[in-house]
């Protein structure tokens, strides 16, 4: 019996493979490749930082050309402050994390950082200055010390060790069987979603970018987890422009500014004090997640769900 099951124990390997290859080209199309329209000028510049202001003016955007998601989208992040985008499911918080990023390009208007449009300058410089630290990232079948270390090639396992403390992950990695070459990823070590987040985290600091995105988690992490990463966040986007995709109120209390979209357009924006006083959507938005956690719910609740 043991004979006849042989092949399909090897056809069944053969298909793990095969699927983990489809699911690292899927890692790498997300994290460092673009669709194939997105191109460099000929001559284009560096993009040069200096502070790291970000700027959306009349933005318009639609991943296809008959429906149109960004309605007219304007905001600026002062160079090292936060901005948060918070709003219904579906309309558009990503999607403006990924202009920026330049996974697509605007169909009108302008998107710049330091006053430059990110559509004239390389891709590469773009890249170099933009941290994205994404709801759930897919890790890449290697050590742990790879996926911390990947995107600067040249850090050394000292700076990976002081970026892991800073994300509060060396001391989970020193009691992995192998420490820092204990492999991770769909083949090796699953990490949860708390421990790939740190490890996103420890990786955008060693990147070190003026400019940070974050994309939080909408599956909720054990609150615990959540206020140690929280206060980790708050921590590395002190001294970056910053702009938090939040799906939880009480992360966006301490932004700069807020601003909140609903069906691709910036219905309000301000502080939260004063959107709580404007009793607008936000108000309602706050006072939904209010009444849910006086409730006693265990879980943060989700914005606009
Ligand atoms: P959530 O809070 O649920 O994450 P969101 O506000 O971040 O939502 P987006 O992910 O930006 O919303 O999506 C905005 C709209 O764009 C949605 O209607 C979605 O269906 C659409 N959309 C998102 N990604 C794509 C894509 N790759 N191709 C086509 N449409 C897309």
């Amino acid at each position: 019996l043991a004979q006849l099951f042989r092949p399909l124990d090897l056809l069944g390997m053969v298909y793990r493979t095969i699927r983990q290859g489809v699911i690292d080209m899927e890692a790498m199309y997300k994290l460092i490749d673009t669709p194939a329209e997105i191109g460099d000028a000929p001559d284009a510049p560096m993009l040069h930082t200096h502070g790291g202001e970000v700027r959306f003016e009349h933005v318009r955007f639609g991943y296809d050309a008959d429906r149109e998601i960004l309605h007219d989208v304007s905001f600026t992040v002062p160079a090292g402050k936060t901005l948060a985008i918070v709003g219904p499911s579906g309309a558009g918080k990503s999607t403006i994390a990924r202009t920026l990023f330049r996974f697509y390009d605007i169909q009108a208007g302008r998107i710049l950082i330091d006053g430059q449009d990110i559509s004239r300058v390389t891709q590469a410089s773009l890249r170099a200055a933009i941290g994205i630290v994404p709801q759930d990232m897919v890790l890449f079948n290697d050590t742990v010390g790879y996926n911390i270390g990947y995107g600067r090639a040249d850090a050394t396992q000292a700076e990976i060790e002081k970026a892991a403390k800073a994300a509060s992950i060396h001391d989970f990695i020193m009691r992995l069987p192998q420490g820092y070459a204990t492999r991770v990823g769909e083949r090796g070590l699953k990490l949860s979603g708390g421990e790939k987040q740190r490890v996103a985290i420890a990786r955008t600091l060693l990147k070190d970018p003026p400019v940070l995105v974050l994309d939080e988690a909408t599956s909720a992490l054990d609150s615990r987890t959540e206020t140690e990463i929280q206060a980790v966040l708050r921590n590395i986007s002190r001294k970056r422009t910053t702009l938090v995709v939040a799906h939880r109120l009480s992360t966006v209390v301490d932004a700069d500014e807020i601003i909140v979209l609903d069906q691709g357009r910036v219905v309000e924006r301000g502080r939260h004090a004063d959107l709580v006083r404007a009793d607008g959507l936000y108000a309602a938005m706050w006072a939904r997640q209010a009444s849910e956690r006086s409730e006693g719910d265990a879980e943060p609740a989700v914005v606009g769900y």
